[in-house]
């Protein structure tokens, strides 16, 4: 949805170019270039996924931000939304973004770029702390989440047990198809394939169902999948209550696979 605010505006947004975001203000202050940005859709509820349409408050977060030609001071008008959804126990939440997720002081494409500059172009921690004007332990964050993901060669490896876990690595988006301005949900679930003996992941696939995880599996080598003895969906309890599946795979934790 495009809700144009005014020439300089849409110009400032086209140029910081931020995702889901636009800028309605833009200043000099000491020097310092300041901008001020807002989402640009009405979030879901993170509870029920409820479209909220009304406001409640809103305070203002400053972000850290790559440098947009230059340094440029981030502001966040964000805004705390009330959930209308009369069946859900949650009254208010404030929003978030893939972009800036609950509880992220910096943007994505900030962690990003800092992750590039150690792992791919192999920059010290500190040189890429002091070319953003990040600290060094931010940088240092950065990579340890980022290298979470970082797979093995898992054909090479023979686990025994292997677990799945289902997470959500990206906040909930809502998209409106223009022609029936129906509002779909989209879930970037993720489920990953961890080796219970030894705890590393082994393999991320898309989505909740077990389409992703079976592609996976029969990707695999046959003496690799006749290795495996069992097979434990959701072994931690805590994502067991998001779905049926989840549910089912508490009440019988272990299936074997053959
Ligand atoms: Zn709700």
């Amino acid at each position: 949805m495009n809700e144009p605010t005014g020439v300089a505006a849409d110009a400032a947004t086209i140029l910081f170019n931020l995702p889901d975001y636009r800028v309605i203000s833009t200043s000099i202050n000491a020097g310092r270039r300041q901008v001020i940005i807002e989402t640009d859709q009405p979030p879901g509820c993170p509870s029920c996924g409820v479209i909220s349409s009304r406001r409640k408050e809103r305070r203002v977060q400053r972000l850290r931000d790559i440098p947009v030609a230059g340094p440029v001071e981030v502001l966040w008008s964000k805004y705390r939304w009330y959930c209308e959804e009369r069946a859900c126990d949650r009254l208010s939440f404030f929003e978030s973004t893939p972009q800036v997720p609950r509880r992220a002081r910096s943007t994505s494409r900030l962690r990003d770029q800092l992750v590039d500059a150690v792992i791919r172009s192999g920059r010290a921690v500190s040189e890429t702390a002091a070319g953003f004007a990040v600290s060094w332990w931010m940088v240092r964050a950065a990579v340890t989440e980022a290298c979470l993901l970082r797979l093995p060669d898992v054909d090479k490896l023979s686990p025994r047990m292997l677990g799945m876990d289902e997470h959500r690595f990206r906040s909930v988006r809502y998209f409106q198809d223009p022609a029936t301005k129906a509002w779909t949900r989209f879930e970037p679930w993720m489920t990953t394939i961890v080796d219970l003996d030894t705890g590393q992941v082994l393999g991320v696939v898309d989505g909740r169902d077990h389409k992703g995880v079976g592609d996976w599996l029969f990707a695999r080598p046959l003496e690799w999948r006749l290795a495996v003895q069992v097979v434990a969906i959701d072994p931690s309890a805590r994502s067991g209550r998001r779905c049926g599946c989840g549910f089912r795979a508490q009440q019988s934790l272990l299936i074997t696979f053959t």
